[in-house]
């Protein structure tokens, strides 16, 4: 059971106001405020080189950390200053050529699409999405007679931007490694409202942000990338923190994950993912995932009700976000009218999800991501605000 009121002194802001945008960027809890400002008091006070060996030990840690928290190895966490860098950095390091496939799902992200379709067009590379199933996941049959040696990588996105949805993951996995692809999961929805193990899910790698569900500071992501994955991997984008010049003409770049960090980094906000993590991992991931589910499932409920607002979320499984329209209301519109009663959500717009939000019709929807921190009442008060919409 999570304490509620020891979470909610952790965070004073969740009592100002009902926030629901963790699916945006969350409130930090307390411990990681006081770890990002404590050391960037520090570096004012001895300089940052110096602030930063103080600290040597808890950053090191950082890696056992964030390996418990996504069933990996130390070795194999990278950190970053977001998802889509983390992202970024392990597709750029997949060997693509022409006529090589790359498989993307329909939720794909444009924070990843463009990317991949940008690479594709320039290799001669094509780009192909699974079909979603009737419920609106991935279709592993589908999936799997797309399947060939051809397919280098999939592409999967855990929790969608814009749905409640949650992908099966293991499923995907072990279709793709059947032809030997590689597996990319995009967990930035994911990590901090469900358990990620990238080793029970069997997943090549992990991309994930730190400031949404994690409850981090912004600017802050990680990188899993199993052993086996570097093998099959090329780094391009190194630095002298990536490998070591031995030779007037020859590097050594490093084995393991941290190929794919630089060497400059925010040394605050990264001992604020730390701390955010270790936070995460003292409330414990399965209960963390059961409090928000319900928050979740509590909203959808009392939306349903609601004439003229639709909830549209699809999935079997579903997650933390919550998203709706309402029938005559732009999204925006919503947002803001819900922002002066005090209710803090997001909108999402089609060119974030384009195959899914155009397949189902949909321009935009607003977006709701309670977390563990908001009370079950601040949840009926979000839905009693909305029944104001459109009045
Ligand atoms: C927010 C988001 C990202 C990008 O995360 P950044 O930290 O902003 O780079 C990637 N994928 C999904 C599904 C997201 O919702």
């Amino acid at each position: 059971m999570i304490d509620l009121d020891a979470v909610r002194a952790d965070t004073p802001a969740a009592s100002g106001r009902v926030f629901l945008d963790s699916a945006g960027s969350s409130l930090p809890p307390r411990p990681v405020l006081d770890e990002v400002i404590g050391h960037l008091r520090r570096e004012a006070e001895v300089g940052g080189y110096v602030a930063a060996r103080e600290r040597a030990d808890d950053l090191a840690a950082g890696y056992r950390v964030f390996a418990e928290l996504l069933g990996a190895e130390p070795d194999e966490i990278a950190f970053t200053d977001s998802a889509t860098r983390s992202w970024l950095a392990a597709f750029d390091a997949v060997p693509l050529g022409a006529g090589d496939r790359v498989l993307v799902t329909e939720v794909e992200y444009a924070g990843n699409a463009i990317p991949v379709l940008h690479r594709a067009a320039q290799v001669g590379a094509t780009v192909e999405a699974i079909p979603s199933d009737a419920v609106g996941q991935v279709d592993v049959d589908a999936l799997r007679s797309m399947l060939d040696e051809r397919v280098k990588l999939v592409s999967l996105v855990h929790v969608p931007t814009n749905s409640g949805l949650v992908n099966p993951v293991a499923e995907v996995a072990a279709a793709a490694h059947e032809v030997g692809a590689l597996v990319l999961l995009d967990a930035c929805q994911s990590l901090g409202q469900l358990p990620v193990h990238a080793a029970e899910l069997d997943v090549d790698l992990v991309s994930a942000t730190g400031r949404k569900w994690l409850r981090g500071p912004r600017g802050t992501g990680v990188l899993v990338v199993r052993r086996r994955a570097r093998e099959v991997l090329r780094p391009r984008l190194v630095d002298l923190h990536s490998g070591e010049w031995v030779a007037p003409d020859r590097v050594e770049l490093r084995t393991d994950a941290r190929v794919f960090e630089l060497w400059e980094a925010s040394i605050a906000d990264r001992l604020g993912l730390i701390a955010a993590a270790r936070y995460a991992l003292d409330l414990g991931l399965a209960e963390i995932a059961h409090e928000v589910g319900a928050r979740a499932e509590r909203l959808r409920a009392g939306l349903r009700e609601l004439p003229g607002v639709e909830v549209r979320d699809i999935g079997e499984r579903r997650a933390g976000i919550v998203t709706f329209t309402v029938a005559g209301r732009g999204a925006v519109e919503v947002r803001d009218e819900l922002a002066g009663r005090g209710v803090v959500v997001t909108t999402s717009h089609a060119g974030s999800t384009l195959l899914d939000m155009t397949r189902r019709g949909l321009d935009e929807v607003v977006r709701a991501s309670p977390h563990y921190f908001v009370e079950p009442a601040q949840v009926d008060q979000a839905v009693e605000a909305v029944s104001r919409c459109g009045r």
